[in-house]
């Protein structure tokens, strides 16, 4: 084995980053192994099972029936300790975050964490609060990477045939003392920006609290979700979970359609992975054009009534 890419369950099915992480792996080149824990290590193993994957491990035992960083760190020390692959992948996800670092200091293997892209030089990432990029190599036999939101397109996956098979952990109460309780929902209501298709998403060139019902009638009309910036959030117009960015969350929608979003690199960061941008903005010169498909140059309080208009009729 070359590579083992660690899956995440995200209620059920496999994590949105889990399947960049897969699609990071095959582009690092050699043999990739995949390993799902707990008690839907099956149904993870079976979403892949059409794509090109040496194995699909899956571990399954009654002290890993919900999630424990100590007993996750322990599955994947000992599936790394009777595999030796020289790569570990993950998503960069909060859950990653709490048990790869004890598989990194109990092994002692270099962890190289939120990995953008990959370049000649070894691993890019973001420093200095994402104004600069850094190319980071390891020197090690080993070395465990995660790849941060959008940093690879799950549809680039390699299609193909994998076998899945049970691999068998030691694990008693000594090594899993910790329980977990249940994953943190937002309140009932609250929406998962990560997962959305469709974002129309409101910036503070929507000018005042009273003007936000539109990005909420316009995603009504389409079908959206709203997102916001971070000023819009900490001026109390919407709520904190609908904030994107290097504070906020990461989204990769199929749609992120902008309203008065300048693109703030702390805000571009966390939607940069979208799939097409369509951006209103009175100022022809702000940042977001660069990145967006479809570029609109106005005041979003004259064009997004007329657009929900005519998307009604
Ligand atoms: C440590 C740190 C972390 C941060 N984290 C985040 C984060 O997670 N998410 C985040 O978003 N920001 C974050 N920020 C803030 C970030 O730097 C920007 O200040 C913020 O993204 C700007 O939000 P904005 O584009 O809505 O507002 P502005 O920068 O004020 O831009 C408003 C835009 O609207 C346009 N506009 C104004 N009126 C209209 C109109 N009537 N019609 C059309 N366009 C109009 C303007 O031309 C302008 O481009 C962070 C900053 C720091 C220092």
């Amino acid at each position: 084995m070359n590579i083992l890419v660690v899956l995440e369950d995200n209620q059920g099915s496999l994590h949105r980053l889990s399947r960049e992480a897969v699609a990071g792996a095959q582009k690092l080149g050699g043999s990739v192994t995949a390993l799902a824990i707990g008690k839907n290590a099956g149904s993870l193993a079976s979403e892949l099972s059409s794509y090109e994957l040496e194995e699909i491990l899956t571990v399954e035992h009654d002290l890993l029936s919900s999630y424990s960083a100590d007993g996750y760190s322990e599955v994947v020390t000992q599936v790394i300790q009777s595999k030796s692959p020289k790569t570990i992948v993950v998503g960069h996800t909060y859950q990653t975050r709490d048990f790869m670092p004890r598989v990194s200091a109990k092994l002692d293997i270099p962890f190289i964490p939120d990995i953008i892209s990959l370049s000649d030089e070894g691993f890019v990432k973001q420093v200095l609060n994402a104004k600069l990029n850094a190319s980071v190599s390891s020197e090690s036999d080993q070395m465990i990477l995660s790849f941060q939101s959008a940093a690879f397109n799950d549809e680039e996956m390699i299609t193909g045939s994998s076998t899945i098979t049970t691999f068998d952990v030691e694990l008693d109460v000594s090594s899993v003392r910790s329980t977990s309780e249940e994953p943190f929902q937002e309140a009932a209501g609250d929406v998962d920006l990560e997962n959305a298709e469709l974002l129309v998403s409101v910036g503070r060139g929507i000018e005042k609290e009273e003007n936000v019902h539109l990005a909420f009638d316009l995603a009504e009309v389409i079908g959206a979700e709203v997102s916001a910036s971070r000023p819009v959030v900490d001026s109390g117009w919407v709520d904190s979970f609908r904030q994107v960015g290097s504070s906020g969350h990461n989204v990769a929608p199929k749609l992120y359609f902008s309203l008065g979003v300048s693109g703030a690199i702390q805000h571009v960061v966390g939607m940069k992975g979208s799939k097409n941008i369509i951006a209103i903005n009175k100022d022809p010169e702000a940042p977001i054009f660069e990145l967006s498909d479809y570029a609109i140059v106005g005041d979003v309080l004259e064009i997004v009534p007329k657009l929900i208009e005519a998307l009604k009729n």
